[in-house]
């Protein structure tokens, strides 16, 4: 394997916490939850692509990330445990609402996420839910307050921002655009520009994407704070 990435000298988060995590390659090296380990250990998950090795070190100590890897390389565990270990370590309960949002730019990779969540996340008590078109809107408006991650597609959640009674998002301790490349292709733009501008700010926001198209990078500086960039070129 590729040595990490050099550390950007400035770092607003505890730098001890960011070494921990530095050079790990398996994520049973990872200081993360036990009810975490369990989960990767029972889904298959030994050895960290190139991808995850990367980014986690810095997306686990609350940094913002801009990242970069080809289709096939395991951007969905870099985004995953960051968001289960972020919800864990702050106690994240049923009665706290919406901690988490990911977005994704079809039904089908929505719903492959949800199934990589319950598989990785099987240890932890959150709820989740599905946000996606095809679904009973009127079924998804009377849950979604109760669900602590939602993984949507953009329009879907654009829907429920403008239209669900009491639709409440400013406890968000995550946002995840998964894929942004295709979000945007698709032609999703305006609508994750309108969410983003309705999300709380202080929050940590993890970009993924297979290609670093302009408009992606535009998303980027509209979205990111500070953000690390990690491109991953290598086979993982
Ligand atoms: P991407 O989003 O970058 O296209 P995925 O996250 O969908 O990639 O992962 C691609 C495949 O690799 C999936 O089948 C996934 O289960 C597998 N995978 C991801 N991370 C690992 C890992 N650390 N060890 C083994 N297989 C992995
Ligand atoms: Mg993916």
């Amino acid at each position: 394997l590729p040595p990490l990435p050099a550390k950007s000298p400035i770092g607003r988060i505890d730098e001890n916490t960011y070494s921990q995590y530095a050079g790990c390659t398996k994520f049973q090296q990872l200081p993360i939850s036990k009810n975490l380990k369990d989960g990767l250990r029972q889904s298959g998950y030994k050895n960290m692509t190139n991808i995850q090795r990367a980014s986690l070190p810095h997306s686990l100590c609350g940094r913002d990330i801009l990242g970069a890897a080809k289709t096939g390389s395991g951007k969905t565990l870099a985004f995953i445990i960051p968001v289960l270990e972020k919800l864990y370590k702050a106690r994240w309960g049923l009665e706290d609402g919406v901690g988490s949002i990911i977005m994704s730019p079809t039904r089908e990779l929505a719903d492959q996420l949800f199934g990589v969540l319950k598989s990785v996340g099987k240890h932890h008590g959150f709820s989740a839910g599905l946000l996606i078109g095809g679904h009973e809107y009127d079924e998804e408006k009377d849950h979604v307050n109760r669900m602590n991650i939602l993984i949507c597609t953009p329009g879907r959640l654009l829907k429920h921002m403008d239209t669900t009674p009491n639709f409440d998002c400013s406890q968000l301790q995550v946002l995840v655009l998964d894929e942004a490349d295709r979000i945007l292709d698709a032609g999703f733009k305006k609508e994750v520009n309108a969410i983003i501008s309705q999300l709380p700010k202080h929050k940590q926001t993890l970009l993924f994407s297979a290609t670093q198209t302009k408009s992606v990078k535009d998303l980027a500086r509209l979205s990111l704070k500070d953000p690390e960039y990690i491109a991953v070129d290598e086979e993982s």
